[in-house]
């Protein structure tokens, strides 16, 4: 069995890893010169050390506790002495595991008809599996928002992450630490305009760069579940409460490699893990406020006036329906999820 994958995301190169691991080939085709130039704010929940190398040079700091501020007021700032997820160096991770596996740089791989050809118009010949793994870039708006960043020389404290969630805004701000500063960003339902604009509020020290970029925020995208060879943020695994998508996209990136190996239907694995639950309960709760059915100043008061560890447990995926309940209450949980 020979695998090719395109692109050298989380979702990509992990797949590659766990692929050769259980002694299948795959190689990695990928449009740029290396990995993680992607914008990201380089956040990484914990629960993937045992999946993927995570050395401690890629460990920029780990984050012990949060801050969250509801219309620039503070309303949690929770911290403990329980490691709750890293700011990682995220082009050195992901170099990490591309040294342990092959992968082909400056390959930008175009897709027509079903049959995968490299810039040059040569195909992709000999592999038994193609599957794609080219994050946001293959998503059309209605899967995506946009999200902007800016890199300051803001000294963050390096254990606290903040976000700044507003009522007129589906979707929020943040303030991340970095190796030499501060990453604060802002992503949601609304123009980059407008996202700009509600960002100069939480804006620190001296803008010495800004990027953007979309971020997947509607769910698992089905027909791509249905078709199987998707993976990564690309199938739209991203917590759309919290746009974290590297940890998610390596959880998918375990399926494909779980189904292959085993020969079962991917989406049959993946639609068994927690994560997949997670992201499309989170999915039906974005899709109750953009209908209408929640108001979106609602929503970030419901999220910020209940207790912190039920929040994070939501914000992360790691909830079960009762959680569910008591965050959201009985008759918004029947109008969003029944
Ligand atoms: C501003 C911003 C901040 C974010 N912050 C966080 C955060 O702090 N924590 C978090 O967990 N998530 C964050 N995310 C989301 C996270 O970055 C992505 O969800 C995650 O990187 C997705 O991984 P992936 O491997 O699926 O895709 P990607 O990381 O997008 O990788 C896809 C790769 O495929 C390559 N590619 C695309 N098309 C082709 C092609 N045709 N041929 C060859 N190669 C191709 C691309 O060059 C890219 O290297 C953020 C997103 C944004 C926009």
């Amino acid at each position: 069995m020979r695998v090719a994958i395109i692109g050298a995301g989380p979702a990509g190169l992990s797949l590659a890893y766990f692929l050769k691991r259980s002694g299948i080939e795959a190689e990695v085709f990928e449009s740029l010169n290396r990995p993680g130039l992607k914008p990201c704010a380089w956040g990484l929940i914990t629960g993937i050390e045992d999946l993927v190398p995570l050395r401690k040079e890629s460990i920029i700091s780990e984050i012990k506790g949060f801050r969250i501020y509801l219309n620039g007021k503070l309303v949690f700032d929770v911290r403990g002495d329980r490691k709750l997820g890293y700011i990682i160096d995220k082009p050195r991770f992901l170099e990490d595991i591309a040294s342990e596996v092959e992968v082909r740089y400056n390959s930008h791989v175009i897709e027509r008809g079903g049959e995968y050809r490299l810039q040059d118009g040569s195909p992709l010949k000999g592999y038994d599996r193609v599957i794609e793994a080219t994050g946001h870039y293959s998503l059309g708006k209605e899967h995506a928002i946009p999200a902007i960043q800016y890199i300051t020389d803001y000294q963050q404290d390096p254990e606290i992450v903040e976000f700044y969630f507003y009522s007129g805004l589906l979707g929020y701000a943040w303030v991340f630490p970095d190796r030499n500063g501060a990453k604060i960003g802002i992503g949601g339902w609304a123009t980059v305009d407008a996202l700009k604009e509600l960002v100069k509020g939480v804006l620190k020290g001296r803008v010495l760069s800004f990027h953007g970029a979309k971020v997947a925020d509607v769910g698992i995208i089905e027909e791509r579940l249905k078709q199987g060879n998707y993976i990564g943020e690309a199938l739209g695994t991203v917590l759309p409460l919290t746009g974290e998508g590297i940890r998610p996209s390596i959880l998918s990136a375990w399926a494909m490699a779980e189904a292959i190996k085993e020969g079962k239907p991917f989406e049959k694995v993946f639609k068994s893990m927690k994560i997949y639950s997670a992201i499309q309960y989170q999915a039906k709760i974005i899709k109750g406020a953009k209908e209408g059915k929640i108001w979106t100043g609602g929503l970030s008061r419901v999220l910020t006036s209940s207790d912190p560890d039920l929040v994070f447990k939501i914000a992360i995926g790691e909830f079960s329906k009762l959680d569910l309940l008591k965050l959201v209450g009985r008759a918004l949980y029947d109008v969003l999820f029944r």
